[in-house]
């Protein structure tokens, strides 16, 4: 997947060398490039932003150096993604989806945000979507290209050691949260590990995370659990 990110803060995308998102770009399934929007002005003071018409407080970002930003960057292939608390909410859905396509540029707003114009423009020549990561307001959209490219990232073909960890997760294919998890030593301070976990039977950890998973979901987001299909649940699980 072929990634641009546009922002006048490059270096705040620093941490898209490291960890797992370093590695897929190491290893070519990341494509990733950062651009600085300056490189799109053309005067001495490499101006981005200007007063809103219509008067009130902050700043725009001006429509000119996006749009070269974006004739110089898109291809045939391109989706615009532009993250905004107008926008809709990401999801993991969100996250598939993104990860489906082959070209993603990211254009990162600050002060008041981006002239509508720019979004308008390049709507007639490639997908546009505007992504919040939720209900508040950041300084800009440098943050909110970190959550959504790492959530995209892990479900590239190849970035996770172990595919299986995707099926079993939270807001995986089953759309419940995950059940809790436990490591080494069996016992801690005074808490210890649950006995079936240890009991090398599988059919009944497979239960077991199945029984936690559903009780976790309709204690902390029955929201969820709500939008499942009837044919989401086996008879076992009506039991839970
Ligand atoms: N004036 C805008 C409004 O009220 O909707 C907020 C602009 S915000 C200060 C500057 C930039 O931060 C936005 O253009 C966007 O790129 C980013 N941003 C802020 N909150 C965000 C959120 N919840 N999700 C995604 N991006 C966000």
């Amino acid at each position: 997947m072929r990634v641009d990110v546009v922002t006048i803060f490059p270096e705040y995308l620093a941490p898209l060398d490291l960890s797992l998102v370093g590695k897929a770009r190491a290893a070519g399934t990341l494509d990733l490039a950062v651009h600085d929007l300056r490189t799109w002005t053309s005067d001495v003071h490499r101006t981005v932003d200007d007063s809103p018409y219509g008067g009130g407080p902050g700043m725009v970002m001006r429509p000119e150096p996006w749009g070269q930003a974006l004739d110089a960057l898109a291809g045939p292939h391109t989706r615009l993604v532009v993250p905004s608390p107008v926008g809709a909410p990401f999801t993991q859905a969100t996250a598939h989806a993104l990860a489906a396509e082959q070209h993603l540029i990211f254009a990162c707003g600050r002060y008041e945000g981006i002239d509508q114009r720019v979004l308008d423009h390049a709507a007639t020549r490639m997908p546009v979507s505007e992504i919040s990561l939720g209900d508040y307001v950041l300084f800009g959209g440098e943050v909110a290209v970190l959550v959504i490219l790492e959530a995209v990232t892990r479900l590239l073909p190849g970035v996770l050691g172990n595919a299986d960890s995707l099926a079993e997760e939270s807001h995986g294919p089953a759309g419940l949260l995950e059940a809790p998890v436990y490591t080494k030593p069996a016992q801690w301070r005074d808490l210890s590990v649950p006995d079936v976990l240890r009991s090398g039977d599988h059919g009944r950890i497979a239960r077991w995370r199945r029984d936690e998973a559903l009780l976790r979901t309709a204690r902390r987001r029955p929201d969820l659990l709500a939008a499942l299909p009837p044919e989401a649940f086996d008879k076992r699980d009506r039991a839970t």
